[in-house]
């Protein structure tokens, strides 16, 4: 088999990355060791993923968005974020005059039932479900991919979009920072009473952090983080107790909340990975960098990814020149891995701050959360990143 670039990995990142160049001659493959129906039914996973305006007008521009139900998008008018048991906040709204939100709130498997639908309908895509990567080798022209069922598979360009765990990246011999916050993050669909008014609510308490993502009708997402030593004891927590124990933690402001559905857990390590490219391979998504949750940016910066290193392989069919070069492929790690980094530090930054209980961590933070509530710059800063549509570098935190 020969294909003019392999994606190994058939998650958000891949999907979109093989959607990116549908409209391309490239002959594509990508190969995911899921069974083929997980990818065009998938089930729902607990995840809510707040998009950036730039990620909708990526998914748009695929064609994808259109193939997103309506019903499920959540607009998202304002962030709300506490700290302690404190019932001031700072808050942040949009700052753009054309659009009056900050986001949209969209399940993780709606997106990637689009995703599929959209890439289930180009020619130049082969999806090879149920096949896993045993290895890659590399020669000066082409690389060789070895599946584990014996098969062989030649290409120009090799990119591995296996997740923040990817294998691909390790045999690559590409270098990461790994780091395991001890900590899981339970997701669970809860009802509620009253309306959530499109806010999000991140509420940084003592001993566990807890956030509300509002989703379409009166329901939202709850996301509890807690130290991995506590996570049975909420998973198996009783429905009712839970429901009690949820209703009170937000002050009963939604009314009485009912969970729906299962609790899903995240256990929370985050990855960035130090270069992005080498002779004919590149990483996308969370195989380049994977994010902290907290400040809801994975997805948003695997699509932002994708998208630059797609046009770079698009200017450099054009221009007739090899896709797998490295000079093809450093284009787009110029482009993407400061803005990889930025917010892989400045996201671990605020976890380490937000997340610890001395007293001399607790007066920093609220120092900081005074310093941007009363400097109206920095506030502003922050919520024009989350609405702004460009791809450019923006030198502040979004939170
Ligand atoms: C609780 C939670 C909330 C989140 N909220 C947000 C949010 O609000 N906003 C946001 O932007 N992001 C959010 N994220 C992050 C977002 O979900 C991820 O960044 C995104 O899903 C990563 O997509 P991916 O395709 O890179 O990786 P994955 O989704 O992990 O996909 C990797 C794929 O590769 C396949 N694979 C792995 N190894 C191999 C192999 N050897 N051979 C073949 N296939 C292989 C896997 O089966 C999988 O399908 C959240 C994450 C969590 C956990």
């Amino acid at each position: 088999m020969e294909y003019d670039i392999v994606i190994i990995g058939g998650g958000q990142a891949g999907l979109s990355f093989a959607a990116s160049l549908m409209d391309t001659s490239l002959s594509i493959a990508v190969i995911e060791k899921r069974e083929l129906s997980l990818l065009s039914e998938p089930k729902p996973d607990g995840r809510e993923i707040a998009l950036t305006h730039l990620s909708v007008d990526i998914l748009k521009k695929l064609a994808v968005w259109q193939l997103i139900p309506e019903e499920v998008i959540c607009p998202l008018k304002e962030a709300r974020v506490f700290d302690g048991e404190s019932s001031s906040y700072l808050d942040f709204t949009s700052q753009n005059k054309e659009k009056n939100e900050l986001g949209y709130l969209i399940p993780n498997y709606k997106i990637c039932h689009a995703l599929y639908q959209r890439v289930s309908t180009a020619d130049n895509v082969e999806l090879l479900t149920q096949q896993s990567v045993a290895d890659v080798t590399r020669q000066a022209d082409y690389s060789t991919i070895h599946l584990e069922n014996g098969d062989t598979i030649t290409t120009k360009l090799v990119i591995a979009a296996d997740s923040r765990f990817s294998t691909i990246r390790k045999k690559m011999g590409i270098p990461a920072l790994m780091q395991d916050f001890s900590k899981v993050m339970i997701v669970a669909q809860m009802d509620h009473q009253q309306s959530h008014q499109n806010i999000a609510l991140e509420c940084f308490h003592y001993e566990r952090t807890l956030a509300l993502l509002p989703m379409v009708g009166n329901s939202s997402s709850v996301v509890i983080t807690v130290a991995t030593d506590k996570v049975d004891a909420v998973m198996k927590q009783d429905e009712a107790a839970f429901n009690q124990d949820m209703t009170q933690a937000f002050r009963g402001e939604l009314g009485e909340m009912t969970l729906q559905g299962e609790r899903h857990c995240y256990p929370l390590m985050g990855v960035y990975s130090q270069q992005l490219v080498s002779h004919r391979f590149a990483l996308i998504g969370d195989a380049a960098v994977g994010m902290h949750p907290v400040t809801a940016q994975g997805a948003n910066l695997g699509l932002r990814g994708q998208d630059i290193l797609a046009a770079e392989i698009k200017k450099s069919v054009r221009r007739g020149t090899d896709i797998g070069s490295l000079a093809v492929l450093k284009g787009y790690e110029r482009k993407q891995i400061n803005m990889n980094r930025m917010m892989y530090f400045g996201t671990n930054g605020v976890v380490a701050l937000f997340t610890n209980d001395t007293p001399m961590a607790k007066k920093i933070r609220k120092t900081l959360l005074a310093v941007v509530k009363h400097f109206p710059p920095v506030k502003h800063l922050i919520s024009h990143h989350l609405t702004n549509t460009s791809s450019g570098i923006r030198k502040f935190l979004p939170f």
